[in-house]
């Protein structure tokens, strides 16, 4: 392997995760490399919902929030799947808008803080020795060129699941498909009639879509599902959406009224719920390679910019020599925990009364009388602004 590039951080992928940790360290001084196996900009299956616990942190590395007119949402509908659903105010709220948009600019911002951001760059495997990560991949796309870089610290930023995990061979990975890890993601943009202020969560047999409005009078359409329930659709999406969302009338409204603004669906696959290690192999994990909450909490992309807050600050103290690399990775791993670790579990907890339809019917139905138990739900899975 070459390694003739020297950084004080490599960072394997560019999500909110990745880029924003990037610009903060570059902001500090540090040459900071981020490998990327796609190329900006690209569409990434999320729901595109953001608690507004995010939006100072974003506008202070510069993305201008304010200046893009984005929708507020504020309003929380949840749906069962036969139609019966609850409607609630959300204590915080959050906005909408597309991955494609932020991470793109995310990424404009991290190459002007002097990011050295390598995009269609797939790092193989990063290995520890005498102080130092050595990064190997392959660079230019499909032409794999060889790559090689060695950094004083190094972060792993690649989001649900990657050929790393795999190669490391890391627990989550290696389960067995279970009632937290054999989901998958399918997501479109649309133009839709829907109220502008509201995030939809409409429930069908194993999984839930959600619905909420981006920029542009666009909204996103996402949703969460089992491996199992697409292998009795024949693997067909559309046969799917037609013989098991469309059940709940909502969805079926919803699918048949709107514009669908893909040629076909993004899908993703494999996505584990599952605790994760947070230090791997003395590699500090952050965002979704760190631990993931269950969609339906709406506030993965927060976890993950909050998250290299967090990281940020551990090695930035390292690099000033005022800690040591044990203490950076037991305080990261502290912080983190504090923060997140009750979030992931009620997420889990929340999920297991999703998608089964007495279960989903009985839950709203006595969520109904209590306004106040879904407003714990909600802050017991989010944050205040960081
Ligand atoms: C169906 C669904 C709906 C969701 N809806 C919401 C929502 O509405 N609101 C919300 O807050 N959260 C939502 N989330 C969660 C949210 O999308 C994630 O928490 C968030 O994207 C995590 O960011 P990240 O930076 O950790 O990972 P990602 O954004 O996934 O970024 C990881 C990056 O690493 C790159 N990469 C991977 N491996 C390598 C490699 N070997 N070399 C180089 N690059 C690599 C990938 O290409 C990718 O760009 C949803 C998730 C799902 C699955």
């Amino acid at each position: 392997m070459a390694t003739n590039n020297k950084y004080d951080i490599a960072i394997v992928g560019a999500g909110l995760a990745g880029l924003s940790l990037s610009i903060l360290l570059a902001r500090e001084g540090y040459e900071v490399l981020v490998l990327e196996k796609e190329k900006f900009p690209f569409h990434r299956v999320c729901g595109e919902y953001i608690s507004f616990e995010s939006w100072n942190f974003l506008e202070e590395l510069g993305v201008p929030l304010s200046d893009w007119n984005l929708p507020a949402i504020k309003e929380l509908l949840v749906s069962a799947p036969g139609g019966n659903f609850v409607e609630h105010s959300l204590p915080l709220g959050g906005f909408g808008i597309s991955r494609h948009k932020l991470d793109d600019y995310l990424a404009g911002l991290a190459t002007q803080a002097g990011v050295h951001l390598l995009e269609e760059t797939k790092a193989d495997d990063i290995r520890f020795a005498n102080g130092h990560f050595f990064i190997a991949g392959s660079a230019a796309g499909k032409q794999n060129i060889p790559f090689g870089a060695e950094a004083s610290v190094a972060v792993g930023a690649f989001g649900k699941r990657s050929n790393i995990d795999l190669k490391w061979e890391r627990r989550f990975a290696q389960k067995k498909p279970n009632k937290l890890n054999n989901y998958i993601g399918v997501k479109y943009h649309v133009r839709s009639n829907q109220p502008p202020n509201q995030i939809a969560l409409h429930n069908f047999e194993s999984g839930y879509c959600g619905i909420s409005r981006i920029e542009d009078e666009k909204y996103c359409l996402c949703y969460l599902t089992t491996a199992e329930i697409l292998g009795r659709c024949n693997n067909s999406v559309h046969q799917m959406e037609a013989i098991v969302l469309q059940r709940n009338p909502h969805l079926k409204k919803i699918f048949t009224e709107s514009e669908f603004l893909f040629e076909s669906p993004l899908t993703i696959a494999q996505i584990s719920f599952d605790k994760k290690e947070l230090v791997e192999n003395h590699v500090l994990m952050v965002g979704d390679a760190a631990g993931m909450i269950t969609p339906l909490c709406g506030n993965g992309m927060s976890m993950a910019l909050h998250a290299s807050k967090i990281a940020f600050e551990k090695i930035n103290a390292f690099l000033q020599g005022n800690i040591d690399r044990v203490e950076m990775e037991s305080t990261y791993r502290h912080h983190w925990s504090r923060l997140f670790e009750r979030r992931l579990q009620t997420g889990r907890l929340v999920q297991t009364f999703f998608g089964k339809k007495w279960l989903t019917n009985t839950f709203i139905q006595s969520l109904k009388p209590f306004p106040g138990l879904v407003d714990k739900l909600i802050r017991k899975t989010h944050g205040a602004p960081f």
